[in-house]
């Protein structure tokens, strides 16, 4: 697992396209030209960020993108428990997801800018939104370091731990194995860690949240569950055939 060794040419192209420095895409050697244009005008290209239409009731059109959700958000992580936070604590049945935009923590035990690419990734993507806040503010994300005693063998974990009663996102966390932590964007491992905080809950194969990871950018089939996701009034219940009400 290696997540500087792949991918490389790919974010070249894509951080490109946003930053429309189409001068470095005509260099037949990938080059520097773009590394550390990391700034806040790489939103700018973002899609509109996907909110309720106000309706307390609805109906998902899509049967891939109703089981996804289902699958890998609403049914997912139910008493499930992880070291330090303890318990994800969770109503069965129900989607999670932040509202917008979503407040993120950076401790200072994570260095370099993979963090804010991460979000500049997702948002460019699906247009969900985030902003930096202190470490005691509640509901948030907070990025932080972690030894390979609370990761297992893994090289970082996200989720989702504490909710409000109706399932609101309260609090998440996306731990970095330490040797990890000190980042150059882009990177994967943050990537499609912050995809499990934002509501993508397990693995769907192909894309960036796909387990060995695989790529740079998200599918998009995770781009239409995303968007859709955060499309949905806190509390919703997805039933099979599409159909969503507001419990
Ligand atoms: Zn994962």
């Amino acid at each position: 697992m290696l997540p500087h060794s792949f991918g490389l040419r790919a974010f070249h192209v894509d951080s490109c396209v946003r930053m429309l420095c189409l001068a470095s895409l005509m260099m037949t050697v990938a080059g520097s030209a773009c590394r550390g244009e990391t700034g806040p005008t790489s939103t700018a290209t973002s899609p509109p960020a996907p909110v309720p239409a106000g309706a307390s009731s609805g109906r998902i059109e899509s049967l891939d993108v109703t089981a996804d959700l289902i699958t890998y958000n609403q049914a997912a992580n139910i008493g499930f428990s992880i070291p330090v936070e303890g318990a994800i604590e969770r109503s069965p049945g129900i989607i999670t997801r932040w509202e917008l935009p979503i407040p993120v923590y950076v401790d200072p035990s994570i260095q370099g800018n993979c963090v804010q690419d991460a979000m500049d990734y997702w948002q460019s993507v699906t247009g969900v939104s985030y902003v930096l806040v202190a470490a005691d503010a509640e509901p948030r994300i907070t990025v932080r370091a972690a030894a390979s005693d609370e990761l297992n063998v893994s090289a970082g974990s996200g989720l989702v731990y504490r909710t409000y009663p109706n399932n609101r996102a309260r609090l998440g966390v996306l731990k970095i194995l330490t040797g990890h932590a000190m980042c150059a964007a882009p990177s994967a491992l943050f990537r499609h860690e912050l995809g499990h905080t934002l509501g993508i809950f397990g693995h769907p194969p192909s894309g960036l949240m796909s387990s060995p990871l695989v790529g740079m950018s998200a599918s998009p089939r995770e781009i239409a569950m995303l968007t859709q996701l955060y499309r949905l009034p806190h509390g919703s219940r997805i039933g099979s055939d599409g159909s969503w009400a507001v419990q």
